[in-house]
């Protein structure tokens, strides 16, 4: 079976990988023509624009950074729009607005053609080791038909709901992810300005009800100062404000995700846009006038 992939970065290229691995074959396409070689040197073809994917696969799965891109991917000049056959489908895994999901479904579905949102959790190493889990809104009938395919990237494919369903799990997954990391940065930073090893607390807590696999992520990575993404502050920030822009549409009141979203700003006006999300512990630090190490 050939399969579409567009949008090859740190998420993207590892989970087509996978699919080359479980035997489909590829034809992808990205703005990084280098990620394509790299594609192309595996075994995949290389499309010049999304209509020409369209026009040679009949399921393509997105993989981009933000809903723009998948708009203009899917219903813009040259987009899949343009080439896609009745009956066709998109399987968007990118993080995007709920909303957008629906709209770009919509569009598509004019033209006959089916899309499940189907937004991943796990970041690069379970990309890398496909153990993902994804999360699908959409028909039930095509989810079904299409999760074979989709457990070849993942440890988990659920089915949450109708269109955008999806994109509301990730906006849930987003908000647990991003209070983990300030919890485990004030942790660390109150123990090290305490005097108190923060890898031996690490060490301490980490089997305990404290323990998370946000914690064994990213709490190494802030005590060895790497902050290599990963998941960039930069998407991030785009989750909040889909996770706020949500919020404020159904009438629920966020505190905590409200609060983070502003420690994020002012990691970014630090110029760590680009670092991984774990740099919010670069805010704690600051304001305690400290830096952790093991
Ligand atoms: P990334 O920035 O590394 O990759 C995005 C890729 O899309 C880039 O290679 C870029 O060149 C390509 N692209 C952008 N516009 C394009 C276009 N018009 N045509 C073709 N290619 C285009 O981002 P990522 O970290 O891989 O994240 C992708 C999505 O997955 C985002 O929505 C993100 O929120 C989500 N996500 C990321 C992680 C993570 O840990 N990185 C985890 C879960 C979900």
């Amino acid at each position: 079976m050939k399969i579409g992939f567009i949008g090859l970065g740190i998420m993207g290229k590892p989970m087509a990988k996978n699919l080359l691995k479980a035997g489909y074959e590829l034809i992808v396409l990205d703005l990084n023509k280098i990620a394509v070689e790299e594609l192309v040197s595996l075994g995949a073809e290389s499309a010049e624009t999304a209509a020409e994917i369209a026009e040679k696969t009949n399921t393509f799965i997105t993989m981009l950074p933000n809903s723009p891109h998948v708009k203009e991917v899917a219903l813009g000049k040259s987009g899949l729009i343009e080439g896609a056959k009745h009956g066709s489908l998109l399987i968007d895994m990118s993080s995007i607005a709920p909303l957008a999901s629906r709209e770009i479904a919509e569009a598509l579905a004019t033209k006959g053609i089916e899309m499940l949102d189907a937004p991943v959790s796990g970041g690069e190493p379970k990309a890398i080791n496909g153990t993902i889990a994804v999360m699908v809104g959409g028909k039930k009938e095509v989810f079904d038909s299409n999760y074979e395919l989709m457990m070849a990237m993942a440890a988990s494919v659920v089915y949450v709901g109708e269109i955008g369903a999806g994109n509301i799990a990730k906006l849930c997954n987003q908000i647990v992810v991003a209070l983990n990391i300030a919890a485990v940065s004030e942790a660390l930073v109150l123990a090290q300005k305490a005097g108190v090893s923060p890898g031996l607390v690490y060490q301490a807590i980490r089997g305990g009800l404290a323990g998370s696999t946000v914690m064994d992520a990213k709490a190494p990575m802030m005590m060895d100062r790497n902050f290599n993404p990963g998941f960039k502050i930069d998407l991030h920030i785009k989750d909040m404000t889909n996770i706020l822009e949500t919020s404020r549409s159904v009438g629920v009141p966020l505190p905590l995700a409200s609060q983070v979203m502003q420690i994020m700003l002012a990691v970014k006006q630090d110029g760590c846009g680009v670092e991984d999300h774990s740099s919010i512990v670069k805010f704690y630090e600051k304001m305690a006038n400290i830096e952790i190490s093991r």
